[in-house]
């Protein structure tokens, strides 16, 4: 199946929280939008990796993914390296999109620049023919995204573009609350974690209102860019 945008994500929750208003946007768009997440997060704070997979194909329904996966890679100890880049090679070639989303290239948690690195790397990779993959015995044709742009995560950074994200704002804090494991429970005795704190929403909001203040819209999702970005159009501009 071909994709039109494949997001990367070392853990499932990075796309949700740092991109999925932008997803919901495109998908509404008619726009086909997967997810291939790098590992099942098990090293997080308060979760089992088989919960985590329920809640982000929870996740995944609510945004009306067309597909999404998990690459099983160990988390903190995966590398940008021959074996982690094929296997996302595999998946650029299977889904062929266009567009890629990745982790912030710079983060609090390190598996993101690292998994910002690696998708970084692997889409350069998997246009050259000579880097030979195959998925379930057929050999896979180079593949090439045009564009590869990181979405922002816990660490301010600052876009080189903004998506204006407003009408699937509710979506989007949809999508963030079926991972119910990780946010704040006022009847949970686990241990409070990063994003438990019962202030990461409100953060993750006024990050939204930060980013929409400067396009002039109410919610916002930042991105960087790997190249400048043009138009033939200042009217598709905003
Ligand atoms: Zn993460």
């Amino acid at each position: 199946m071909k994709l039109d945008i494949l997001v990367f994500a070392a853990h499932p929750d990075d796309a949700e929280l740092g991109c999925s208003g932008t997803i919901a946007s495109h998908i509404a768009n008619v726009h086909k939008v997967g997810v291939v997440d790098f590992t099942k997060g098990e090293m997080g704070t308060r979760v089992t990796p088989e919960l985590r997979l329920k809640e982000a194909d929870t996740s995944s329904k609510i945004l009306k993914l067309s597909a999404r996966e998990n690459l099983g890679f160990q988390d903190i100890y995966f590398q940008n390296d021959e074996v982690h880049q094929l296997k996302l090679i595999e998946m650029i070639r299977k889904y062929k999109p266009e567009i890629v989303l990745a982790n912030a290239i710079s983060d609090r948690h390190p598996d993101h620049g690292k998994g910002s690195n690696l998708a970084s790397t692997a889409c350069f990779m998997s246009g050259l023919r000579k880097i030979e993959t195959s998925l379930e015995g057929e050999q896979q044709e180079a593949w090439r995204p045009k564009f590869v742009y990181h979405y922002i995560q816990n660490n301010y950074l600052e876009p080189d573009f903004v998506v204006d994200i407003t009408p699937f704002w509710q979506t989007k804090i949809d999508s963030i609350l079926a991972y119910q494991s990780q946010f704040y429970d006022p009847k949970s005795d686990e241990p409070i974690s990063f994003i438990s704190d019962p202030e990461f929403l409100p953060f993750i909001e006024a990050r939204a209102r930060e980013f929409g203040h400067k396009i002039l819209v109410k919610y916002g999702e930042g991105f960087t860019v790997e190249r400048m970005v043009g138009t033939n159009n200042l009217f598709d501009l905003k």
